[in-house]
C-alpha cells in the first residue's frame, strides 16, 4: 500500500464541473449552458485572440520562461518592478506555490469560512492547517480574522471580492488589517474579480505592497480578461518573496500562447471597460430578476450572485434537467445557496425562464 503525503490524506479535491457535452449526454438535452465558473461569457477582445493564434505558430520553441515580455508590461500597468510579479499556470498554481514556499507542515494559516476552496486544499497538501474564521453576513470579519491571528499563524488568504458571496471590503478594513498582522505573517490578497468591481472605495491591494513587504496580491486573466483556458495568473510582491517564489516555480508554467494572449489582452483596455460596465448592468438586471422570484441574492461585486435558495440540491438538480448549470455551495458549507455567473442577456433569460418554470411546478 502507498500511502499519500500526510496531508493529502484527509483531502477532499475540488470538484470541477462536468465538461458540458458529457452533461448534455447524461441529461439527454442540447444547448445546455453553463453559468457555474464565473468565466467571462464573451471572453477576450479580439486583439488577445489575434495574439494567441499568432503564438501558436512558436508552439516548438519553449515558453519564456522569465515571461519577460508578460512581467514588463504587467510592471508598466501596475506601476511596480517587474521583480515584484511572478507567474502562475492560473492564479491557482499562484496560491499553491505561495503555500508550498512560505508555510511549513504543521504551521497554520487562516481564511474565511466561505473561502475560495484553493486556499485549504494548498494548506492542507502541504500538511500544514487551516483554520476558517466565521463569516459577518456572508463576507469576511476582519476583526474577528484579525482576533484570530496568534503567532503560528504564518498565513492569511482574504479574497476581495470573495468568491462564492460576492461580497467586499473597503480600503480602511483593509488598511485596519494589515496593521493588524505581524510583519512575519503572510497576508495573501487575492483580487481574482478586482478587475469587476465599481465602488470607489474599493481598494488596490497594489497600493499597500509599499508599507507591507509581507502582502502579495493574487491576480488572474481568467475573469474579465476571458482566457480561463489559458491559465494565466499572476502575484504581485515585495521584490524577496518574488524571488523565493520563484525558486520553487515550474519555469515553463505559463505557456507561449498564454503569455503572448495576456500581453495583448492587458493593453487592451477598452475590452476591460466594456466588459465590466456590460457585467454591472446585466449582473444588477439579474439581480432583480431572481429577487422577484422571491429569492435571497447578496450583494455582490463580481460578474457572478450568491443566491439564497431553500433546497440549493434539489434546484441545482432540476436547473441542471433543464440544462442550465450553475455552481453548489456546500463544498463551501453553504447548502442554501447557489452560485451563478452572470452570463450574456440570452443565458440569463434562459435561467430564469428554466426558474420560473420550476417554480410553477413545485
Ligand atoms: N481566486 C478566486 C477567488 C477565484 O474565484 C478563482 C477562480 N474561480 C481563482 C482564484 C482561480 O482562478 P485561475 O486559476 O483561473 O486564475
Amino acid at each position: 500500500v502507498i500511502l499519500a503525503a500526510p496531508g493529502v490524506r484527509g483531502l477532499v479535491p475540488y470538484q470541477p464541473g462536468k465538461p458540458i457535452e458529457e452533461l448534455e449526454r447524461e441529461l439527454g438535452v442540447t444547448g445546455a449552458i453553463k453559468l457555474a465558473s464565473n468565466e467571462n461569457p464573451y471572453g477576450p477582445g479580439a486583439k488577445a485572440k489575434a495574439a494567441a493564434a499568432a503564438a501558436l505558430a512558436q508552439m516548438e520553441r519553449y515558453p519564456d520562461g522569465g515571461g519577460f515580455a508578460l512581467k514588463r508590461a504587467l510592471a508598466h500597468r501596475l506601476a511596480v518592478s517587474e521583480r515584484q510579479i511572478t507567474l502562475g499556470n492560473g492564479s491557482n498554481d499562484v496560491l499553491e506555490l505561495i503555500a508550498r514556499t512560505f508555510l511549513c507542515p504543521g504551521e497554520t494559516a487562516l481564511c474565511d469560512e466561505h473561502a475560495f476552496a484553493a486556499y485549504a486544499i494548498s494548506v492542507r497538501g502541504i500538511g500544514a492547517h487551516m483554520i476558517q474564521v466565521p463569516s459577518r453576513a456572508y463576507a469576511h470579519d476582519l476583526d474577528a480574522m484579525a482576533h484570530a491571528l496568534s503567532p503560528s499563524v504564518r498565513m492569511v488568504f482574504l479574497a476581495n471580492p470573495n468568491n462564492p458571496t460576492g461580497t467586499w471590503f473597503g480600503r480602511e478594513e483593509l488598511a485596519g488589517f494589515l496593521a493588524a498582522v505581524p510583519a512575519s505573517t503572510i497576508v495573501v490578497l487575492d483580487e481574482a474579480y478586482l478587475e469587476y468591481v465599481t465602488e470607489p472605495d474599493y481598494p488596490d491591494g497594489c497600493g499597500f505592497l509599499a508599507r507591507h513587504p509581507n502582502l502579495v496580491v493574487v491576480r488572474t486573466f481568467s475573469k474579465i480578461h476571458g482566457l480561463a483556458g489559458l491559465r494565466v495568473g499572476y502575484a504581485v510582491s515585495d521584490p524577496a518573496l518574488a524571488e523565493l517564489m520563484n525558486r520553487l516555480r515550474q519555469p515553463f508554467n505559463v505557456n507561449i500562447v498564454a503569455q503572448a494572449a495576456a500581453v495583448a489582452a492587458l493593453a487592451d483596455k477598452a475590452h476591460v471597460e466594456r466588459m465590466r460596465a456590460v457585467n454591472a448592468a446585466d449582473r444588477a438586471t439579474l439581480a432583480a430578476a431572481l429577487r422577484d422570484h422571491g429569492l435571497g441574492v447578496l450583494p455582490s461585486v463580481g460578474n457572478f450572485l450568491c443566491v439564497e435558495v431553500g433546497d440549493a440540491a434539489r434546484l441545482y438538480e432540476a436547473l441542471l434537467r433543464q440544462g442550465v448549470i450553475v455552481r453548489p455551495l456546500k463544498p463551501y458549507g453553504m447548502t442554501a445557496h447557489l452560485r451563478i455567473t452572470v452570463g450574456r442577456p440570452e443565458e440569463n433569460a434562459r435561467l430564469l425562464r428554466a426558474l420560473a418554470d420550476i417554480m410553477r411546478a413545485a
